[in-house]
């Protein structure tokens, strides 16, 4: 655990907001919660505790263990719970406007010398930290997806973060037992940088009648070595956090290359998000996953 952060407060509680409060309690830490209703803190509560579960089925951690971390986890829709809060991470959707509402919000509640960081995917943290009342204690603090499973946490500074800030990042990130990179402040950082546009090709090779969502996927996955095929991959990230990432990509840096596939925005248009929405490049809603394509 850290020696100075002992609660962290994390806005938002998607799949990355839940996977964020499940580490931090497993290394000891207190965390709130807040996300827009309680319905949505309920489902959050649900979600860790039965991940925590299949953990202990697993032989992973004992019953105690995750009786220890739950106790760790409250959430609520009242952001006033996030005050005493030493470190709060904003895990919101992928979306600018939304991210600077919510730091209008959650700024005058905190705590004067309280961090304030995003897991933003792709969006500039400079533009993000004038949004805030703190810029030199914000900065990116980007978890990868599944959090519990993913090594790796980018660690992004915008313009004005201050160094003790960063220690105070990476001290909180090494007591999770992540591994940190350090990635400049340039749209999608590192990771996506790299990764979004392949599984925005990939979504081009099924538009253009390349290959099907099966074929796509097997290629990458026996051809290519990787873990799960790029069309797959997408669905898990979720479609909507693809296209958003894409954007970021093209606006940003003004190259054609990175042009999202109008398939993908058909796609998000539908509300076809991937897992999260039961429906995208595969059908969850039965027993095994079915390619839409
Ligand atoms: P998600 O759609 O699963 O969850 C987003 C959550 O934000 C929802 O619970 C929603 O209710 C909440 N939210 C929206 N507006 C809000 C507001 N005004 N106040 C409070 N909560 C609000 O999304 P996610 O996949 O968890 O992504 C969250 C962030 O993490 C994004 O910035 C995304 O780019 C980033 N990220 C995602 C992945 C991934 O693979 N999905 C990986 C790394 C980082």
């Amino acid at each position: 655990m850290s020696t100075v952060l002992k609660t962290i407060g994390i806005v938002g509680a998607g799949q990355m907001g839940c996977g964020i409060a499940q580490v931090s309690a497993l290394a000891g830490y207190k965390v709130n919660i807040y996300d827009l209703s309680q319905e949505r803190i309920e489902s959050a509560l649900a979600t860790i505790n039965g991940n925590l579960a299949r953990q202990v089925s697993a032989a992973k951690m004992t019953d105690d263990e995750r009786k220890a971390a739950l106790s760790l986890i409250s959430g609520s829709a009242d952001v006033n719970d996030l005050a005493p809060m030493d470190l709060v991470i904003e895990a919101a959707t992928e979306d600018e406007s939304v991210k600077r509402k919510i730091y209008t919000l959650v700024c005058p509640v905190l705590k004067p010398d309280a961090i304030l960081a995003t897991n933003t995917s792709s969006l500039s943290i400079t533009r993000l930290a004038s949004a805030t009342d703190r810029p030199e204690r914000f900065m990116g603090i980007h978890f990868m997806n599944p959090v519990p499973v993913m090594k790796l946490v980018e660690l992004v500074r915008g313009i004005a973060t201050e160094e003790a800030t960063f220690k105070m990042a990476r001290d909180y990130v090494s007591s999770l037992d992540k591994t940190v990179t350090v990635a400049e402040d340039f749209p999608a950082f590192i990771v996506n940088r790299i990764l979004l546009p392949m599984i925005n090709e990939a979504i081009y090779t099924l538009y253009e009648g390349v290959g099907t969502v099966d074929a796509i996927d097997t290629a990458m996955k026996l051809g290519a070595n990787h873990p799960m095929g790029p069309l797959q991959l997408a669905d898990f990230i979720g479609l909507d956090t693809c296209l958003s990432i894409m954007q970021v990509l093209h606006e940003g840096l003004s190259d054609s290359k990175y042009r999202p596939c109008p398939l993908l925005v058909k796609y998000v248009e539908a509300g076809w998000l991937g897992r999260k929405s039961g429906r995208g490049f595969y059908d969850y809603r039965g027993e095994v996953p079915v390619p839409t394509r």
